[in-house]
């Protein structure tokens, strides 16, 4: 295993976009290889680069940014493959956690293996994985199912579907919606055991156990606030 400073360590390949993981709450939570990607890179393109820069700052690197929101992706990934072309390395990062899981990262990727250029990941921290690992639900299976869709009709539909699918089933969802998932899942899988993990690495981490009804319970006083991972357990045969 190489050491922090060894000089047999990779340098970093020309045209090539290196997805770097970035904490989800945390700003210990980064790998030494992350920093080193980032300090070597020519170009960090980010989803906010405001949001982005305090993490650059608390680890002192200061390099150039492009931004890449959802709307104006489409643009950036054609600037990224103009970069990629010339040979630029370039150091992808989102908002929090690993590029291309639920962010706009994915579309950049596919536009760059589309068009041949070489990607590399930077593993690190992502939200759902820190999710089930803590939540004590079977980790052995598991179906990642991102955000459900807005509308109630088709998350209810999008629900239903997945009550045959094996294993854990794990979702993301915005604060404002966590109380609408409870109900549903009450409606849809009132026997099954779910876990909301809410604010990981964060000061205020949480992790509510129980049937859906339970947790509603639970949280009936309070506004729940933050950022939420919400698992389902399988089906108990
Ligand atoms: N790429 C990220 C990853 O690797 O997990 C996910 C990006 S997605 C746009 C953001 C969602 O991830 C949030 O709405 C929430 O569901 C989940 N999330 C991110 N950070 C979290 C945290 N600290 N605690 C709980 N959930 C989190």
């Amino acid at each position: 295993m190489n050491s922090p400073g060894d000089a047999s360590l990779p340098p970093l390949q020309a045209g090539t976009l290196y997805l770097v993981a970035t904490p989800i709450g945390n700003l210990e939570d980064i790998t030494l290889r992350a920093l080193r990607t980032l300090r070597e890179v020519d170009v960090i393109a980010a989803e906010d680069t405001r949001h982005s820069s305090r993490l650059l700052a608390h680890y002192q690197i200061s390099k150039p940014m492009i931004s890449y929101f959802q709307f104006n992706e489409a643009k950036r990934s054609e600037e990224i493959l103009a970069r990629l072309a010339r040979g630029e390395k370039i150091g992808l990062i989102t908002d929090a956690g690993t590029p291309g899981i639920s962010d706009p990262g994915e579309r950049v990727v596919k536009a760059a293996s589309a068009a041949g250029f070489r990607v590399e990941s930077v593993p690190g921290p992502c939200a759902f994985v820190s999710a089930l690992v803590s939540s004590g639900l079977p980790t052995e299976e598991f179906h990642f199912c991102g955000f459900l869709p807005h509308k109630s009709g088709q998350r209810k539909n999008k629900l239903k579907a997945l009550e045959p699918i094996p294993g854990t089933l794990i979702f993301y969802e915005s604060p404002y919606r966590v109380e609408k998932i409870l109900e549903e899942l009450k409606e849809i899988y009132p026997a099954r055991e779910v876990v909301i993990a809410r604010e990981l690495t964060k000061k205020f981490e949480e992790i509510l156990r129980g049937r859906p009804e339970e947790i509603i319970a639970k949280i009936q006083n309070r506004t729940l606030k933050g950022e939420f991972v919400i698992l389902v357990g399988p089906a108990i045969t």
